[in-house]
């Protein structure tokens, strides 16, 4: 497999063809961005961590069922994976409160509904990736919804999934973002990353955060936490 030109340039990730035209290789960045790109930062190593992470949570998540799009790691900070067609949509996880909803809603970060939400985005950068609902996703042509019910329910099963590995790492999964995509021979499978850049992780014991928003709201020790995520999925 050989690495040839880059096909796509995001804020964390790089992303370039290969010889073979069903694969891709992911490189991840050690920039950081929040807001919408308002608040940007280099993190010194976040790449190799986030992919080494997100790497331990696919192979995981393949292991227990979920189609996904990796295929292998390729050094500390690249990933060989499938190619394929993002749905323009970024599907969140709330077990608890906090973030976007909390500041919306005016509900207490860290209160934890009766039940599990998702919401649904609009990756759009111009318009702040707006929430948008089922019926906007298939009147945008994003998706049927019989394509948006498999998503929904590979969502679901994939938030049982890292509920319960979390836990026994002594960490609340609090919420999280996931990305899908189709392969070229129609199969849709969970693409992107799960890392603490897409999650929010909470120590069980202190809730001491250890995700990004310990970037986004200037806490500090942001590699540090990272790193603790590392060592308690490889302990
Ligand atoms: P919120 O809606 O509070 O901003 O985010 C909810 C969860 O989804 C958090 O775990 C957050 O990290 C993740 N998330 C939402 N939108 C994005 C995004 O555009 N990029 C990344 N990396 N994560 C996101």
């Amino acid at each position: 497999m050989e690495k040839r030109e880059m096909l796509y340039e995001g804020k964390a990730k790089q992303v370039f063809l290969t010889d073979d035209p069903d694969l891709i290789v992911i490189h991840y960045k050690d920039d950081a961005s929040a807001y919408n790109n308002v608040k940007k930062a280099t993190i010194e190593g976040k790449g190799p961590l986030n992919n080494q992470i997100s790497t331990i949570i696919f192979k995981y998540l393949m292991e227990h069922g979920i189609p996904t799009h990796f295929v292998e790691q390729l050094g500390e900070r690249d990933q060989l994976c499938r190619r394929v067609t993002i749905f323009p949509i970024e599907v969140i996880v709330r077990n608890v409160i906090a973030g976007s909803m909390a500041k919306r809603l005016d509900i207490s970060e860290g209160t934890r509904p009766s039940n599990t939400i998702i919401d649904i985005c609009y990756k759009k950068d111009e318009l702040g990736d707006p929430l948008i609902n089922n019926d906007h996703v298939v009147a945008l042509g994003i998706a049927t919804y019989e394509e948006l019910d498999e998503i929904l329910a590979m969502t679901r099963k994939i938030n049982t999934l890292l509920t319960d590995l979390f836990n026994g790492l002594g960490v609340n999964l609090i919420d999280f973002k996931v990305e899908f995509g189709k392969t070229s021979d129609g199969k849709i499978v969970l693409a992107d990353e799960i890392s603490p850049d897409t999650s929010r992780l909470w120590d069980a014991e202190t809730n001491e955060k250890l995700d990004k928003d310990r970037f986004r709201r200037d806490l500090g020790k942001v590699r540090e936490a990272y790193e603790e995520i590392l060592r308690r999925l490889t302990k």
